[in-house]
């Protein structure tokens, strides 16, 4: 007999998040910065209902994802002006909906690979400007809520 599914309520750390640095949020979705030392600037666009796949979404609900995302992306490109941007979704770990939105910088620890791949430097330091991000976000997304 199959088991029944933990309730990801409980047990998914997208809902049950915490201690998260919000940039921007609204009914639907949130953006948040990472605390990542290595990726100054590395943000990340959350679903806030425990949805798995974007395909889970009604077509509505997947452009407005994508409109959060691509703030996201033009928001750090202003803000951090990175060499690239990388937009990676993911899920295998943690399957609730979520878009990493990471600036990238040729002189950072994993450049030219994924930023998961094993460092082939040290990389530079950067800092990110959260207030910065979050004026972007707010000209591109509106004042949120
Ligand atoms: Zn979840």
């Amino acid at each position: 007999m199959k088991q029944d599914a933990p309730d990801p309520q409980v047990s998914c750390p997208l809902c049950r998040a915490h201690g998260e640095n919000v940039l921007w949020h609204s009914a639907r979705c949130r953006v948040v910065l990472v605390d990542d030392a290595d990726h100054a600037g590395y943000c990340r666009v959350i679903w806030n209902a425990h949805v798995k796949e974007m395909t889970d979404l009604a077509a509505g609900a997947r452009i407005y994802l994508m409109q959060a995302v691509f703030a996201a992306e033009q928001a750090v490109r202003a803000v951090m002006h990175p060499d690239k941007i990388n937009l990676a979704t993911l899920g295998n770990q943690v399957p609730h909906l979520h878009w990493h939105v990471i600036p990238r910088f040729v002189d950072d620890a994993s450049f030219p690979d994924s930023i998961w791949s094993p460092p082939r430097r040290g990389g530079a330091h950067r800092n990110a400007d959260a207030s910065g991000l979050v004026q972007m976000l707010r000209r591109h997304l509106g004042p949120g809520k």
